[in-house]
């Protein structure tokens, strides 16, 4: 055969095992989700290639989960001797990689207790438990959470979730939520009565659209809390794990120098705001599965022996990738990396903003969480295909804006490719609209 048609008959095959492995899917998959035309086989780092071949940049990160890119060699590492030790004993019994992931989540946050699970929604699932036996002798059980966040998929997750997409279909909602405007804390005031427990929120909105709280809001929270005598909880599970430049982002709000107006005094607040209760998971374990929730020492013995627990929640194994996970950011700077290398992509991507308004109506963000707000003309989701067609994989968010989530330890070269595939998408949506 010439070479031309060894070739030709190769590239047959992939497609056809590409189609193959789609047909399959389709046939036998639940198809509860809209996937991208794209079967991904092997990653290193930064990049992912799909059954025929093709490399693309991964600027989503597996949904902010692989914070060290992929086949990272440490986690591989961490995943071959754990496993050679010990896989799974259940939570009968005490070891040694769960107390020092707990330690080690304690230290980076505040004194306190973890509970671990496998999943964003499992987190937020013992955060509503919580509220409501912190509520439970004064007859409250209402969490108030924000319109247009996201909680998970379990029936408390949707009820919790300020979207009505995802409610819809799966009524009726399990009681006691109620949802108000983000970001405005007489809404948040006018909305709590004598049934309210607990308020949860994310300090910054993933997948609505990356929309961050301000700093005003996250304290007046806390004092709003402490008045009526409310958990402060928050949801960290995209934004969290150093995606900001600290290890959630609330920290990165909080403690962000306030642009002090002429003579007015600093206030202390920002010095001892602590939420009541965190939740945890997606970049946890860097893609092996799972979650926690940290809850404030004083009401840690709410969840006193027998009232929760998870089979699977903190296994050696997964806690031993998430303890070696932290030592590569620790000593390779990565969550000085994530500022740095978010801080540029940041500053070209909003250069390219007020190159283009048209086509991009704003673009915000912290570290590396990025939200790119295009034309509402524009759909997310084609802006998406239309980067897979520049090689690049990125996440769509609410109707038209799309989210940056890679990896903490992004090379400034990464970022330059990402940014070339942008600004060419970008410059033919400029001919169209
Ligand atoms: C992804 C996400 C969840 C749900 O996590 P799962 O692991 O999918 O259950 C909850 N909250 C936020 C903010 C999320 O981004």
């Amino acid at each position: 055969m010439k070479a031309e048609n060894v070739q030709r008959s190769t590239f047959d095959a992939q497609r056809s095992t590409q189609n193959e492995i789609r047909e399959l899917f389709d046939k036998y998959v639940v198809p509860s989700y809209a996937r991208f035309d794209l079967v991904l086989e092997r990653g290193e780092g930064i990049y992912v290639w799909d059954v025929s071949g093709r490399r693309y940049l991964d600027f989503g990160g597996g949904i902010a989960v692989c914070v060290l890119g992929h086949a990272n060699p440490e986690i591989t590492d961490a995943l071959a001797e754990q496993s050679r030790k010990l896989v799974h004993v259940s939570n009968l019994y005490y070891t040694e990689p769960q107390t020092r992931l707990a330690k080690r989540i304690v230290d980076l946050i505040a004194p306190g207790r973890v509970f671990f699970c496998n999943s964003g929604a499992e987190a937020n699932e013992g955060l509503f438990k919580l509220a409501r036996k912190f509520g439970r002798d004064k007859g409250r059980y209402e969490i108030i959470t924000a319109s247009e966040s996201f909680h998970g998929r379990t029936l408390a997750g949707i009820a919790a979730t300020g979207q009505e997409k995802v409610k819809k279909g799966f009524e009726p909602m399990v009681a006691g939520f109620c949802h108000v405007p983000f970001n405005n804390l007489e809404a948040m005031r006018a909305a709590i009565t004598e049934s309210t427990a607990a308020i949860l929120i994310e300090a910054i909105q993933g997948e609505s659209g990356i929309t961050i709280a301000t700093r005003e809001y996250l304290l007046g929270l806390r004092e709003l809390c402490d008045q009526r005598d409310l958990l402060l909880l928050l949801d960290e599970v995209q934004a969290g794990h150093f995606r900001t430049g600290r290890f959630h982002s609330w920290q990165t709000i909080v403690d962000a120098a306030p642009r002090r107006a002429f003579g007015e005094k600093r206030r202390g607040a920002a010095s001892t705001f602590l939420p009541d209760g965190i939740s945890i998971a997606k970049g946890l374990g860097g893609g092996f599965p799972i979650g926690a929730f940290w809850v404030r020492e004083k009401f840690a013995a709410l969840l006193s022996a027998g009232t929760h627990a998870s089979t699977f929640g903190g296994t050696p194994l997964a806690c031993a990738v998430a303890l070696r996970i932290l030592d590569v950011i620790e000593r390779g700077d990565l969550v000085g990396n994530a500022r740095r290398v978010g801080k540029f992509l940041l500053d070209r991507l909003q250069d390219l903003q007020r190159k283009y308004p048209n086509v991009l109506r704003d673009v915000r963000g912290s570290g590396l969480m990025i939200g790119i707000e295009f034309n509402p003309k524009i759909a997310a989701i084609e802006t998406v295909k239309r980067l897979h067609e520049k090689n690049l994989l990125t996440i769509p968010a609410a109707t038209s804006v799309i989210r940056l989530l890679p990896p903490l330890n992004l090379r400034q070269s990464e970022a330059n490719e990402g940014l070339r595939a942008i600004e060419s998408v970008v410059v033919d949506l400029a001919k169209q609209v």
